[in-house]
C-alpha cells in the first residue's frame, strides 16, 4: 500500500525487533488469554521474554480485579514469573492518578465494581461508602458533602440510583469526572458481548453534560505510570502489543511506541488496512506498525 504500517512480521525479523526493544508492553485479554483460557503458546513466550531479561509489563483496561488477583490469574494460566510490580491495570492507575496527580482531599464516588474500590482503598484514597438502602431513591437518599471526584468503570451492579447520584455530584464544577477506560464492549464466547466501561461513561456524560478524563488506554497516563516506576524507559525501545486498534494501537501511537497487532482478539487485518488507507490522517494513529497471527509467533525467537 501507499501508506506505512501493517507489516506482517515473522521469523528472523521478529527476533531482530525483539532484540531492539528493552520493554515489552502487553495487553492481556485477546493477546494472552480469552477469559480463563490462555492463548496457546502465550505463557511460554512471556516466560521466555522474562527469563531473557526483557522488561515485560502488562497494560490492561480491565478494572474488575485488584492487582493481587491478577498475579493469581497469571500463575493459574501458566505465566509463572509475573510480579505485582509488572501489572498496570486501569483501576490501579486510577488510584495512582487520584493519589499522586490530583492529590485528592475529599472522597471519591465510585460507579464501578468492588475491585476498583479496593484498589483506591489500597492507595489510601477514600471512597464514599456505598451500602445502598433498598428503599432509597434519588428523591430521598443522602448525598455525601465532600465528594471531590466521580470515578466510573465497569460495573455489573450498576443501578439507576448510582447513575443519578453520580450525576448530582458532577453538578459541582470542582468535582472531577474520571473514567477507568472507555472500552465500548468485550467479546464473550458464543457470540455474546459484555458492555464495557465506555457504555456507562457515556450514560454519565449525557446526564452530567460533562466529558470524563480517561485513565486507561489509549490515554498516555498508563505509560507515565510505567515510566515513573521503572528506570530508563525510552519510548523508542518499547513495543506495545495488543488486539484492539482503537485502544492498544492508539495508546502506542500516543506514547510514541512501536505497535504490534495480534489477530487473536478483536481487530483484524482488514480493519487495520482500512485505517491505513483512510484519507483521514487521524485514522493513521490506529494503524499497527506490525501484525502477527498470535503472540505465539515469538516462540521461534527463543529457540536456538
Ligand atoms: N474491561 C473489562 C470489564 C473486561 O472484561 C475486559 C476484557 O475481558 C477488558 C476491560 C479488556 O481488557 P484488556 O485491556 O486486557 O484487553
Ligand atoms: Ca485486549
Amino acid at each position: 500500500g501507499a501508506f506505512k504500517g501493517c507489516q506482517k512480521i515473522r521469523g528472523p525479523q521478529l527476533r531482530n525487533l525483539l532484540e531492539a526493544k528493552d520493554f515489552i508492553l502487553l495487553d492481556c485479554d485477546g493477546v494472552l488469554w480469552h477469559g480463563e483460557k490462555a492463548v496457546t503458546g502465550a505463557a511460554t513466550v512471556v516466560n521466555s521474554m522474562i527469563r531473557n531479561g526483557k522488561n515485560v509489563v502488562f497494560v490492561t483496561n480491565n478494572c474488575t480485579r485488584p492487582r493481587e488477583k491478577y498475579v493469581h490469574k497469571f500463575s493459574r494460566l501458566g505465566f509463572t514469573d509475573v510480579m505485582l510490580e509488572q501489572i498496570f491495570s486501569s483501576s490501579y492507575c486510577s488510584a495512582l492518578y487520584l493519589r499522586d496527580v490530583v492529590k485528592i482531599t475529599g472522597q471519591v464516588f465510585v460507579m464501578g465494581c468492588e475491585a476498583l474500590r479496593s484498589e483506591l482503598q489500597e492507595a489510601g484514597v477514600p471512597c464514599v461508602e456505598d451500602a445502598e438502602d433498598p428503599d432509597a431513591t434519588i428523591y430521598n437518599c443522602p448525598l455525601a458533602p465532600d465528594v471531590k471526584a466521580v470515578l466510573v468503570g465497569h460495573d455489573d451492579k450498576m443501578t439507576f440510583l448510582k447513575l443519578a447520584k453520580a450525576s448530582c455530584y458532577l453538578k459541582d464544577p470542582d468535582c472531577l469526572f474520571l473514567a477507568t477506560d472507555i472500552d465500548p464492549w468485550h467479546p464473550l464466547s458464543g457470540g455474546r458481548i459484555l458492555p464495557g466501561s465506555g457504555s456507562l461513561t457515556a450514560a454519565l456524560e449525557v446526564s452530567s453534560g460533562r466529558k470524563a478524563t480517561v485513565i486507561g488506554k489509549p490515554s498516555r497516563f498508563m505509560f507515565e505510570c510505567i515510566s515513573s516506576q521503572f528506570e530508563g524507559v525510552d519510548p523508542a525501545k518499547c513495543l506495545m502489543i495488543g488486539d484492539r486498534l482503537e485502544t492498544d494501537m492508539l495508546f502506542g501511537a500516543n506514547c510514541r511506541l512501536d505497535t504490534m497487532l495480534t489477530l487473536t482478539g478483536v481487530s483484524q487485518t482488514k480493519d487495520a488496512e482500512e485505517y491505513r488507507d483512510s484519507e483521514l490522517t487521524t485514522n493513521h494513529s490506529f494503524v499497527p506498525d506490525y501484525i502477527v497471527d498470535s503472540i505465539a509467533d515469538f516462540l521461534p525467537a527463543f529457540e536456538e
